[in-house]
């Protein structure tokens, strides 16, 4: 998913959609926007990509200067429109919205503890976990925290909420008067915090949603960091006295943010460049060109091209008109979007040694249909790399991967693998070369290409480790 967020702006609702309309990579499902008069807040929610979700009318009618916005794609939930976000909620203390990217681990249990006490769930999300118990916390603030009076009446129940939950939130919280933004301790998802020449403050999941409002990269919200911004000023707190290591999505590089994101504070594109540098010096080949498998092994490829001398090209060429082949829900219909998504390019294809390069395999349906595309588009040799190690295991952090059982590499061996999708060779980067190009220092989630779990529900993980 992707959130937003706009304090001090008369255009918060128009500037919030095109945030979301920059950050739509990271969800087509459903988008929503709720915005704060300062008194009232309201809200507008609607299926599909920002721009059939939301309408015009809607925009002109969500007047005021402080906004939230999420896109989602759904990892916990399903496609239900009752998990539209933001969420809303009023409690004893005024009203709040909610919107979230990331997946708890522990919801469900949370969500029955919650259900035995009385609450009332409306949507099958693990974000309205969060509505409850920010709802029902009576627990003062931690004694190591100050709290600027303006925060005495909200914030303690965020900290307690955050102290419940356990795995993978980047949030934007808006009430009446505040936009508050809060990163779990182990910093999952990326939240990065913006500003324009007009004094307005932003919230975003990637950079390119502050280039799109032409506000400037100000930090990172730090993992465990809550800030919260209101006409008192901008004001940083940690709830955790220990904040844990950082266990940052290395996926997020891998494919799902935007190149032109700068993201952990490093920008996404050159670290997928070097993906593609490593994969040539783990890898090398005598080919005629290398290929990207557009658009998420573009820079990988390029990486490849440039360290290894061999000719970049671009050997099939994408339809833009279709959405990303993984999302549509459907088995069939993922089939089919393959070859609605890629063509390949004779010219190019015909006769010569072909280094195709794509981010990662995971059921295998796109490697297995490019290789057998090239042949039949003439290539001599086919040679498949991957700029990622394989994904032996689902993620529980937000990022929509199936169950183990679907996912290619945990069943079969790299050479099993080569023969099902009928390539020549078949690479992996390996998980040294991914963490040494994305600097190995800075404290990665590597979970579906291991196994090991950084944070999982007790409970669960009885059941779940192997
Ligand atoms: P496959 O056909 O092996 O199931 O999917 C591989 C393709 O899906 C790759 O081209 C890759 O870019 C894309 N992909 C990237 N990230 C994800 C993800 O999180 N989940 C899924 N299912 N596919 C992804
Ligand atoms: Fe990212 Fe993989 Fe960890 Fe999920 S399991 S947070 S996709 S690195
Ligand atoms: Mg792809």
């Amino acid at each position: 998913c992707g959130v937003f967020g706009v304090f001090n702006n008369k255009s918060a609702a128009e500037l919030t959609f095109l945030g979301l309309h920059a950050l739509q990579h990271r969800g087509q499902e459903s988008a929503g926007i709720a915005v704060s008069d300062g008194y009232d807040i309201n809200i507008r929610l609607g299926s599909g990509l920002v721009t059939q979700a939301i309408k015009e009318e809607d925009i002109k009618e969500l007047k005021g200067d402080i906004a939230i916005g999420h896109v989602r794609y759904s990892t916990s939930g399903g496609s239900n429109p009752k998990n539209i976000q933001p969420f809303f909620a009023h409690f004893y203390g005024g009203q709040f919205a909610i919107a979230h990217n990331g997946n708890l681990v522990n919801a469900e249990r949370l969500k029955r503890e919650l259900e035995m006490e009385g609450a009332i769930f409306r949507s099958t999300s693990d974000t309205e976990v969060f509505v409850h118990l920010i709802a029902k916390s009576r627990q003062p603030a931690p004694p190591h925290i100050n709290l600027h009076k303006n925060d005495e009446d909200f914030l303690p129940h965020v900290f307690e909420a955050m102290k419940k939950v356990k795995g993978a939130y980047s949030l934007v919280i808006l009430r009446e008067k505040q936009l508050i933004a809060v990163r779990d301790p182990h910093g999952f998802r990326p939240l990065v915090l913006g500003k324009n020449r007009s004094g307005s403050y932003f919230v975003a999941s990637e950079t390119c949603a502050l280039d799109i409002v032409d506000a400037e990269y100000l930090r990172d919200i730090n993992p465990g960091e809550v800030i919260v911004i209101d006409d008192a000023g901008i004001r940083s707190y940690y709830p955790f006295e220990h904040t844990e290591n950082p266990k940052k999505c290395i996926f997020e590089f891998v494919y799902f943010a935007r190149p032109d994101s700068k993201i952990f504070k490093d920008w996404v594109y050159s670290v997928r460049k070097e993906f593609g540098r490593r994969l040539a010096k783990e890898y090398p080949i005598d080919a005629d060109c290398v290929i990207p498998v557009l658009d998420s092994g573009l820079l990988a490829a390029l990486g490849y091209s440039e360290e290894s001398g061999i000719p970049f090209e671009i050997g099939l060429i994408r339809n833009h008109y279709v959405g990303r082949s993984f999302i549509q829900p459907s088995q069939e219909i993922r089939d089919l979007s393959v070859r609605l998504k890629l063509n390949p390019v004779r010219d190019v294809i015909e006769g010569k040694r072909i280094i195709v390069i794509d981010d990662s395999i995971v059921r295998g349906t796109t490697s297995r249909k490019i290789v057998n595309m090239l042949r039949r588009a003439g290539a001599k040799e086919v040679h498949m790399l991957i700029s990622s190690p394989p994904v032996v295991s689902p993620c529980y952090y937000g990022i929509d991967t199936p169950t183990k059982e679907e996912l290619l590499a945990s069943s079969m061996s790299i050479e099993e693998i080569r023969k099902f999708i009928g390539a020549d060779t078949l690479g992996y980067l390996s998980l040294e070369g991914m963490l040494e190009a994305a600097d190995k220092t800075k404290g990665y989630c590597t979970a579906c290409f291991t196994g090991h779990y950084p944070v999982l529900d007790e409970l669960f993980e009885e059941i779940q480790i192997p």
